[in-house]
């Protein structure tokens, strides 16, 4: 099997390094896309940490992939060589059950298998690696197309950071007439204010960083409240139809619950690595609804694509060398990211050689 380079974490202290492992050659349904760029999600700081627990080493992070294709298998029709496609945080599911039928592939009943850190099960139960790395290969409806005037740095993290708040905005109706508050402005809160300002909604930013008030605004933000400032928080009391919660640590969710108004949605997206506590009194108060949401299935994610590509949707990006990853997770912790990192993949071949 041929080798490919890439960067990854050997366990969950050592920072990322260079890595080489062993990729499959293309089988008749499979894509092979020489990675131009990928992005960098808090998800991949989590797991190479094993800060929930069942992470895989080696680990090679990354789900928000874009790349050329440089070979396809004998039945694959959907893509050709020189093509630009994308891979995002899933490569494969069962299919067949009732999930996957349904076009929630995320939630397959036997389990998705993750771009990384996961078990492979057509293929002999092999551990997936991720898009930190030269190439990927995947199977063909696992693969995007990338819609054509898009820029690709800025929208390699539509395939996580977009689906993720695409979805979950879709689902609970952000739209004209709906009050939505988008609550965290990192990777994933600055796509759900794009995206809730898209589609029409009033749309408020809560953020913990007051020097994120201007760039909220300018991402769509109708307005933005300091979070930790009570009487700010307090002047939206029981107001909110929906609230996307894109927070990576924990806080106190029962201080969301209180803004929404009868029958609103308080939507969770972030994954702190610790439980958060929910009062029963924030819940039955104007009977409100707590709900989560993984990424998007397969056609929702296309349909995500598409609907970037007529709007001119991407992603606010600051684009590193993979050898400033390491630098890039603690800047993440710092609240510091405007607003994903993106990795631009020539970068690996420069610095170590094919
Ligand atoms: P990110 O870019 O690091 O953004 C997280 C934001 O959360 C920060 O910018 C900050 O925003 C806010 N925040 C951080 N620490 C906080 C604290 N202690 N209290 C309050 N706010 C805090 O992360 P991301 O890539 O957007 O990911 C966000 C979370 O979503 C992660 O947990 C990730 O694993 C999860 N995720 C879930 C899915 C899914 O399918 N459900 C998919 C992808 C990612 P402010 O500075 O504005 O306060
Ligand atoms: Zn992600
Ligand atoms: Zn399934």
């Amino acid at each position: 099997m041929p080798q490919v380079l890439g960067y990854a974490a050997q366990n969950k202290t050592t920072p990322l390094a260079p890595f080489r492992f062993e990729r499959r050659l293309p089988e008749p349904d499979d894509v092979q896309l020489d990675i131009l760029y990928c992005g960098v999600c808090h998800s991949d700081l989590h797991q190479a940490r094993d800060e929930w627990g069942g992470s895989l080493f080696p680990m090679v992070p990354g789900h928000e992939i874009v790349g050329r294709v440089i070979a396809v298998g004998s039945d694959v029709r959907k893509f050709k060589e020189g093509d630009i496609a994308a891979v995002g945080v899933m490569v494969d599911s069962c299919r067949t059950c009732t999930n996957c039928r349904d076009g929630f592939e995320q939630y397959c009943e036997q389990g998705m298998v993750g771009t990384y850190s996961s078990k492979d099960r057509r293929h002999g139960g092999v551990t997936t690696q991720g898009g930190y790395a030269q190439s990927i290969v995947t199977t063909q409806d696992f693969v995007y197309r990338m819609p054509a005037q898009l820029d690709l740095a800025a929208a390699a993290p539509l395939l996580c950071a977009g689906i993720t708040t695409y979805s979950p905005l879709r689902e609970w109706g952000a739209g004209p007439g709906k009050k939505v508050g988008i609550v965290g402005l990192g990777g994933l809160g600055h796509m759900g204010l794009k995206f809730a300002h898209a589609f029409g909604a009033q749309t408020v930013l809560f953020t913990t960083s007051p020097g994120k008030t201007a760039d909220g605004k300018r991402l769509g933000a109708d307005e933005v409240v300091v979070s930790k400032n009570d009487d700010e928080m307090k002047k939206h009391a029981n107001s909110f139809d929906v609230l996307l919660d894109c927070v990576s640590a924990p806080h106190d969710l029962n201080a969301y619950l209180g803004l929404l108004k009868r029958d609103g949605t308080l939507a969770l997206v972030g994954l702190p690595p610790e439980d958060m506590p929910v009062s029963p009194f924030s819940m039955i108060t104007n009977r409100r609804r707590f709900a989560g949401s993984m990424i998007g299935g397969l056609s929702e994610t296309q349909q995500m694509l598409d609907f970037c590509g007529e709007h001119n949707i991407v992603c606010d990006v600051e684009q590193i060398r993979i050898d400033q990853i390491n630098e890039a997770y603690e800047r993440m912790l710092k609240n510091d990211v405007k607003y994903r990192f993106v990795i631009a993949m020539d970068s690996l071949t420069d610095t170590l050689g094919k």
